[in-house]
């Protein structure tokens, strides 16, 4: 009896709240579709680190900030449940949120929020490297490099992409390829790897040259130039699916470059810049696995702090995108399904995670620009 009458008022509570709920669908003239997918992974081993140096007040010699692109808490549930429940991303124990807004638009762009990373400056979304009046902003590689660090970007992006170039070039327009290419004999980079070789070669002649007279222009990373040369580009032949181990494998390579090339210190800008591109065509396994990659290039830069004992890495995302939520998962199989609830950004808050001596400084809710601000002062830099 009590059961039925439970039942009944449930029912009509259910009646009660159908034409509100009903009101609040055709109040919203977007259809949210949902695209789903699912995947099987080979799983791979991560690594926990010691913790020693974690969280310590010490010196920081070094920052390694890995930044994946459209990463949301989405793309890192997928990630870390696929492959039997962790990942060396989730390994690690400083945790905090970025907010990403940019200062024109609630959803930023990877340019603004590129920018917000590279400088510590909120813009609109569409400029690299400039404020929202289009005046220069200095990046964290041009406050540095003056004062000995050797500085690095590594990207699975072309080098004009939004991310990577946010840290050497200064342009109000994101789509300006050659004008970006072009600027980047003018950075304060001593290492760039990202895309690619066809792309350069792509470019007017006077930049190429340009470029030729900074750098030592390799396309392989076994070329002696490599171990010889002052300033290093190193353009693969892809970035794309078939690019092998190229991010973790050029993780460790850019490491080692920028170690050797100053006795000060150095800061490394490493972008999973895929996963944002798969989650744009609601491709989960595609999403999954380049989440794998990422964490791949993570665990190089982990295991170089904990030897090391004076890096500091970040990793966070510069925007989530998708709407992408993990629906289903068998950790023991591999296996992860998930839906999409968009084909774009969102302006949902990212999640950071941070190794090394001063991470706790990064355990907050802060803004994209807090992350730059913070690394600069870490480093010592007054703006
Ligand atoms: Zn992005």
């Amino acid at each position: 009896m009590r059961n039925t009458l439970k039942l009944t008022a449930m029912a009509l509570m259910a009646l009660l709240a159908a034409p509100l709920w009903l009101g609040a669908q055709s109040a919203e003239p977007e259809e949210v579709k949902a695209y789903r997918g699912s995947v099987y992974v080979e799983q791979q081993s991560t690594y926990t680190p010691s913790f020693r140096i974690d969280g310590k007040n010490t010196r920081v010699r070094n920052v390694i900030l890995l930044i994946g692109d459209g990463m949301g808490q989405g793309a890192v549930n997928a990630g870390m449940y696929a492959n039997g429940g962790s990942l060396t991303l989730t390994n690690l124990r400083t945790i905090g949120y970025v907010r990403t807004q940019s200062a024109d638009n609630f959803t930023t762009d990877s340019a603004a929020s590129g920018t917000a990373y590279a400088t510590g400056v909120k813009t609109n979304n569409g400029y690299l490297g400039k404020n929202p009046d289009k005046e220069n902003v200095t990046n964290i590689p041009e406050y540095l490099a003056p004062l000995g660090y050797a500085c690095g970007v590594l990207s699975t992006d072309d080098l004009n992409g939004a991310t990577p170039a946010a840290f050497f070039a200064h342009q109000a327009a994101r789509g300006e390829k050659e004008a970006i290419w072009a600027d980047l004999p003018a950075s304060s980079l001593t290492f760039a790897s990202a895309g690619t070789q066809a792309v350069f070669e792509s470019m007017p002649l006077a930049t190429q040259e340009a470029i030729r007279r900074r750098f030592s222009l390799v396309y392989d990373p076994a070329d002696p130039a490599v171990a010889s040369s002052e300033r290093l580009v190193y353009l693969p032949k892809s970035v794309n699916l078939d690019r092998g181990d190229y991010l973790p494998a050029t993780t460790e390579l850019a490491i080692d470059y920028l170690s050797k090339r100053s006795k000060k210190g150095f800061f490394l800008m490493v972008e999973g810049a895929r996963i944002d591109k798969c989650e744009h065509s609601n491709d989960f396994p595609g999403t999954v696995k380049e989440m794998l990659d990422f964490d791949k290039a993570i665990e190089a830069a982990v295991r170089f702090a904990e030897k090391d004992g004076h890096t500091l890495v970040i990793i966070s995302a510069d925007h989530e995108t998708g709407g992408t939520i993990l629906s289903r998962a068998n950790p023991e199989e591999g296996f992860a399904a998930g839906v999409f609830a968009s084909k774009g950004h969102t302006p949902m808050m990212v999640p950071l995670f941070a190794y090394g001596p001063r991470s706790g400084e990064f355990g907050c809710v802060q803004e994209n620009s807090d992350v730059a601000n913070k690394i600069l002062q870490i480093f010592g830099v007054k703006k």
